[in-house]
C-alpha cells in the first residue's frame, strides 16, 4: 500500500475519510433515486429530510437553545462580515471590533463600510510574541449594538481559551474553530463560520443567531443576506448551496458517530499537545504566539533557517503531507489540524521535521 496522505491546508481543508467516501458512494446514485442529491429540487421532502437532518444534528452537537436560530447561507464567512453590520448595526449606532489578527481585521473592514465602527483592541504582541490584548484593556463602547471577535485566528494561530463577558450581544467568527471544542452557545448573540475549515465545502456559512436580533436589518440589506428573510424561508429564499449542505450533515454525523464535540475536543488538544511539544523541544522550529493563546486549530512554526524552506516543502510534499506553506502575509510554515485530521497525520508530521532537522541541522 502506498503511504498515505495527509492534507494541512488551510481552507478548503480536508475532509473525513469516511465522508468523502460516502459521498463518492452517493454521487450519482443517492438514496436509491438514480440521481445525485445535487440533482434534486431543494423544495422535494426528499432534500428537505436532508436539510433539516443537517440542522438537527448541528444543534444536538452544539446543544443549540431553542431561541436560537440556525441558517445556511451563502457566501462563505465573507459574506458575515457584511451581513452582520447590515443586520445587526442601525446607522446611528456603534459597534466594537477586536483585532486579534488578520481575520478580524477583514471583518472590520467589511465593517467599516456600512458603519461607525470602535476598534476596541487592538492586535497586540507579548514579549514579542503573539497575544491577545487583556481583556481588563479593552476600550468598549458604552453603547455598542453588538462586540465582534475572531475565537481562533486562522493566519496568525492565536485562539481564545475564554469567552469574553459582554453585556452587549457577542458576535463571533467561528470559521475554523467550530465545532472543534465546546462552547456555550447561549454565551453569544451570532456565531457565523464558513463552511471549509470544519464543516464542508466552500461557499456556505452557517449563522447560529439569537431570535431576538433578527428583524432589524437596514432597508437595503440584500434579500439573501437578510436573517429574517432566511429564518422565514428555512434558508430557501433563493436555491441554497444543496450539495455543500448535504455534505455538512455527512460531516455531523461523521462528528456524532465520533462521540461528538467533548470527544474530538479531546483529540484535537491531544493533536496539538503532540505538535507544539515537538517544536518547543526542538531548535530547529519555533513557534511565534504566547502558549495560553496558541491555536488548536492552525499551528504556524518557523524553521530557524529560513534558508532552509523550499527545501521544507518540496520534502514535506514528498512524503505526502501537503499544503504546509504558511500564509503569504506571515510567511514560515503552518499546519492547520481540524477536526478531520487524525492524529496519526499529526505524528506523521512530527516524524517528518525530526528528520528534517536530524538531516539539515
Ligand atoms: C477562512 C476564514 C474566513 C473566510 O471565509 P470565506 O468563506 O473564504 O469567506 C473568515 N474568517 C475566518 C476566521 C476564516 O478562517
Amino acid at each position: 500500500m502506498s503511504k498515505p496522505v495527509y492534507n494541512f491546508c488551510a481552507g478548503p481543508a480536508m475532509l473525513p475519510k469516511e465522508v468523502m467516501a460516502t459521498a463518492q458512494q452517493e454521487f450519482v446514485n443517492w438514496n436509491q433515486q438514480g440521481c445525485s442529491v445535487m440533482e434534486i429540487s431543494h423544495r422535494s421532502q426528499d432534500y428537505l429530510d436532508v436539510a433539516y437532518q443537517a440542522e438537527r444534528d448541528l444543534r444536538e452537537l452544539m446543544n443549540i437553545p431553542d431561541d436560537y436560530a440556525v441558517l445556511f447561507m451563502h457566501g462563505g464567512g465573507r459574506g458575515q462580515f457584511a451581513s452582520v453590520p447590515l443586520n445587526l448595526l442601525p446607522e446611528n449606532r456603534v459597534a466594537d471590533y477586536i483585532l486579534t489578527g488578520s481575520w478580524s481585521k477583514s471583518a472590520l473592514t467589511e465593517a467599516q463600510r456600512f458603519g461607525d465602527v470602535n476598534i476596541a483592541a487592538e492586535t497586540y504582541k507579548k514579549d514579542g510574541l503573539g497575544s491577545v490584548l487583556p481583556f481588563e484593556q479593552w476600550q468598549l463602547s458604552k453603547n455598542a449594538a453588538y462586540v465582534h471577535y475572531c475565537p481562533n485566528e486562522t493566519v496568525d494561530g492565536i485562539e481564545f481559551d475564554y469567552i469574553p463577558e459582554t453585556d452587549k450581544p457577542l458576535i463571533a467568527d467561528m470559521s475554523s474553530c467550530i465545532l472543534s471544542k465546546e462552547i456555550d452557545v447561549s454565551k453569544f448573540g451570532l456565531i457565523y463560520a464558513g463552511a471549509q475549515k470544519n464543516i464542508g465545502p466552500s461557499g456556505l456559512a452557517i449563522v447560529i443567531v439569537r431570535k431576538d436580533l433578527i428583524g432589524k436589518a437596514r432597508a437595503q440589506t440584500p434579500s439573501i443576506f437578510d436573517y429574517s428573510v432566511q429564518l422565514n424561508s428555512e434558508s430557501m429564499f433563493n436555491t441554497p448551496p444543496t450539495y455543500a449542505w448535504y455534505l455538512a450533515g455527512l460531516v455531523f454525523k461523521w462528528l456524532k458517530q465520533q462521540g461528538g464535540v467533548k470527544a474530538i475536543e479531546q483529540r484535537n488538544k491531544e493533536k496539538a499537545a503532540l505538535l507544539y511539544q515537538f517544536i518547543d523541544n526542538n531548535a530547529f522550529y519555533q513557534n511565534r504566539v504566547e502558549t495560553r493563546y496558541r491555536s488548536k486549530m492552525n499551528v504556524p512554526f518557523y524553521l530557524k533557517d529560513e534558508n532552509l524552506n523550499t527545501a521544507f516543502l518540496q520534502d514535506s510534499k514528498a512524503q505526502g503531507l501537503l499544503a504546509l506553506k504558511g500564509h503569504r502575509s506571515v510567511g514560515g510554515m503552518r499546519a492547520s489540524i481540524y477536526n478531520a485530521m487524525p492524529l496519526e497525520g499529526v505524528q506523521a508530521l512530527v516524524d517528518f521535521m525530526q528528520d528534517f532537522a536530524n538531516k539539515n541541522g
